[in-house]
């Protein structure tokens, strides 16, 4: 059983129901856009109601939660893990209905000056680190209220000058390639950095997590089940006038309503530019022993580099919270991935006011077509996990039976909503 935390989303309650609708729909021919956890649960929600059909560019569905496997053991694209980021117990339950998990845990730390530390960082670094001194004046300083003006200026009001050097400047430089002053101080605060000095619980622990019984394909082999997916089919355009999407093959697929987990700007032909995304390039390598590192007599599951000299940002040990310690491929070795920053993957969404802006014109856009929806990490461009994803696509569901018949202001307010204005 899965054991999460109960709490109430405000936004939620804005929802109205309407199931009389869904009749209209039921004879309507959908074509989604990527088979990624995004358009493989709408499939799976909207199948009932709809002739569904997906288009996919790779090979098998997934998208950036694939599971991979070398010599037996199976790694992600950076760590994938269940957990409950919204507190929504609905759409846990959904993901479980599909996959079965263990339950675990994941441990972190930052390696500094050659040191195993508290990640996020802890007051203890200080003395790890040997300048307890220094910091600790620092922190008698700290106002009360941190100035939000961007980034640098909040998290140097929560831990001090000297910890923002040591552990999110150079990071924050090396992973997206932009001065921390031009990045939201909402940045820091929904990735929580900078809450941790007193508190010595890691990153993961707070919440109820957990890991697939299997892996991440299983998820959606059932997802997908008896459902249209058409594999090798990159949409390379939408004809959003007539109604088709055009493949790079040259093939043309009429839709009555189209739901696109691409990247909003790709959908609607650049008009206003490109969003920036950043992300990392990763390698994954056997190490011949239990794990990669240990820290509090613990494995790591995820140690980061902040320090430049470093080309890594993160390496990753899927053994440490996979519990799949006892299979026999995994004694006496463990399986990592060496994560290094890349401005060619499009992964998390750039977090600076230039690009929300490019966002906020872009769903103004999508808000006036009423024959498409724009959905998923890229579609909203939101920095999504499964369960996130899957609050989203319920408050899409409610929605789903009127979003036609929307006028162009409802329907921002029901991307807006669907969106959500909850941390990860
Ligand atoms: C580094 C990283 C770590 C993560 N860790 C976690 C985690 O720990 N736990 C968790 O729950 N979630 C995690 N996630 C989130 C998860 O992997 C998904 O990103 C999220 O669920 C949203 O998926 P999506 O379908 O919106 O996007 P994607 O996964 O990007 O899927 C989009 C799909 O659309 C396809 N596509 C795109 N353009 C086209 C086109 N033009 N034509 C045809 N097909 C197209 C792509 O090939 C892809 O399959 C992580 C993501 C990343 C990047």
């Amino acid at each position: 059983m899965f054991r999460t935390q109960k709490c109430v989303s405000p936004d939620l309650i804005k929802i109205k129901i309407n199931h009389k609708n869904i009749t209209k729909v039921m004879k309507k021919k959908i074509v989604i856009i990527g088979a990624g956890y995004a358009g493989a649960s709408l499939a799976r929600l909207f199948n009932d109601q709809a002739q569904i059909i997906v288009l996919e560019s790779a090979k098998r569905p997934g998208g950036l939660c694939k599971s991979y496997y070398k010599e037996g053991m199976v790694y992600e694209y950076g760590p994938h893990i269940l957990a409950n980021h919204h507190c929504s117990d609905e759409a846990i339950a959904f993901i479980l209905k599909h996959i079965d998990c263990v339950e675990t845990g994941l441990t972190s730390a930052s390696y500094v000056k050659g040191k195993f530390t508290y990640y996020p960082p802890h007051q203890k670094n200080a003395e790890i680190l040997g300048i307890k001194e220094i910091v600790e004046e620092e922190w008698k300083n700290l106002p009360h209220i941190p100035n939000e003006e961007n980034f640098e200026t909040y998290l140097i009001d929560k831990v001090g000058k000297t910890f923002y050097e040591i552990y999110f400047k150079d990071f924050t430089e090396k992973f997206w390639g932009i001065p921390p002053k031009t990045m939201s101080a909402e940045w820091a605060k929904m990735r929580h950095l900078g809450e941790s000095l007193k508190d010595e619980k890691m990153f993961f622990n707070k919440r109820w997590c957990a890991y697939p019984k299997s892996d991440w394909n299983e998820l959606f082999k059932n997802l997908l089940q008896g459902i249209n997916v058409v594999y090798d089919a990159l949409v390379s355009k939408v004809d959003l006038d007539k109604k088709e999407v055009i493949l790079d093959s040259g093939t043309t697929i009429s839709y009555d309503m189209l739901i696109s987990t691409m990247s909003i700007d790709k959908l609607f032909g650049y008009p206003y530019g490109k969003l920036k995304y950043s992300g990392y390039e990763i390698e994954p390598v056997i190490l011949e022993r239990d794990y990669y590192g240990e820290f509090n007599s613990k494995p790591i599951s995820m140690t980061y580099f902040p320090e430049k000299d470093h080309i890594q940002a993160r390496i990753t040990d899927y053994k440490s919270f996979q519990k799949k310690e006892t299979l026999e491929t995994y004694q006496g070795r463990t399986i990592i991935t060496i994560e290094k920053p890349s401005h060619k993957q499009e992964f998390y969404p750039s977090n600076d006011s230039e690009n929300a802006k490019l966002l906020e014109k872009y769903l103004e856009l999508a808000a006036t077509h009423k024959d498409v929806i724009t959905f998923g990490r890229k579609g909203l461009y939101k920095y999504l996990t499964t369960d996130t994803t899957t609050e989203m696509a319920l408050r899409l569901q409610k929605y789903f039976p009127d979003w036609q018949e929307l006028n162009v202001a409802s329907r921002l307010d029901a991307y807006n909503i669907v969106r959500g204005n909850w941390n990860n």
